[in-house]
């Protein structure tokens, strides 16, 4: 890998459901290559993996079937960065508060609740401050989202919402309950690619060490 790859990463957007196309619009715009993730093989020389928004329980069942949910599992055990937003962050849990048991990835010292701001709430905007992004806020969409309602140590919350935390992230492991994509505001798949930026470097660096 060239020093000029590693500031073009490869991201692999999980295509199985939700805002695809969006994720790879920002994703471009921040420099990084996209493509799409759609089994298991798809996963192969990519850097990061972003896991968009839409129904968590349609994600686990259908990716469950498909052993893509254990490859990525597999690839996020090894330390590859991820991004999910909304249902992404729902996968990326490690539990669902109040029970629901249905099959996730995990990776995040979390849990989560789903729809956590009402039923009858589908949707709605808010400004929110994120702490690694700083001023001005970014404008949150939330559609049916969830929230954080437990974390480990080793979990940095980003941003709350009426007191309850809707961003975070754990070295190059980020989730948030609402969905950037669908503004043109790229802070947040800034600070994603150049985690990955950062993780590819590494490991080349590791490699070279290695090596000698
Ligand atoms: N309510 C959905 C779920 O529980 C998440 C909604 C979304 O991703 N916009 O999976």
């Amino acid at each position: 890998m060239t020093a000029a790859d590693a500031m073009r990463p490869r991201i692999g957007v999980l295509a199985v459901q939700g805002a695809v196309s969006e994720h790879e619009a920002a994703l471009a715009d921040v420099g990084a290559r996209t493509s799409r993730v759609r089994d298991a093989a798809d996963l192969e020389g990519l850097d990061g993996l972003v896991i968009p928004g839409g129904e968590s329980t349609t994600f686990g069942l259908v990716a469950g079937e498909s052993g893509l949910l254990d490859a990525v599992r597999a690839r996020v055990d090894g330390g590859m960065p991820v991004f999910g937003t909304c249902a992404g962050m729902i996968m990326l849990a490690r539990g669902i508060a109040g029970g629901g048991a249905q099959p996730l990835i995990g990776g995040m010292d979390i849990v989560v609740r789903r729809n956590a701001f009402g039923r009858q709430v589908h949707s709605f905007e808010a400004d929110l401050e994120v702490s690694a992004i700083g001023q001005p806020p970014m404008r949150g969409i939330f559609i049916r989202a969830p929230w954080i309602e437990e974390s480990g140590p080793s979990v940095e919350i980003l941003a709350d919402h009426g007191g309850h935390p809707v961003a975070a992230r754990d070295a190059t492991r980020i989730v948030a309950a609402f969905h950037p994509e669908l503004t043109d505001d790229r802070r947040l798949h800034r600070l994603f690619v150049d985690g990955v930026r950062e993780a590819v470097t590494e490991h080349k660096e590791d490699s070279v060490v290695g090596s000698q």
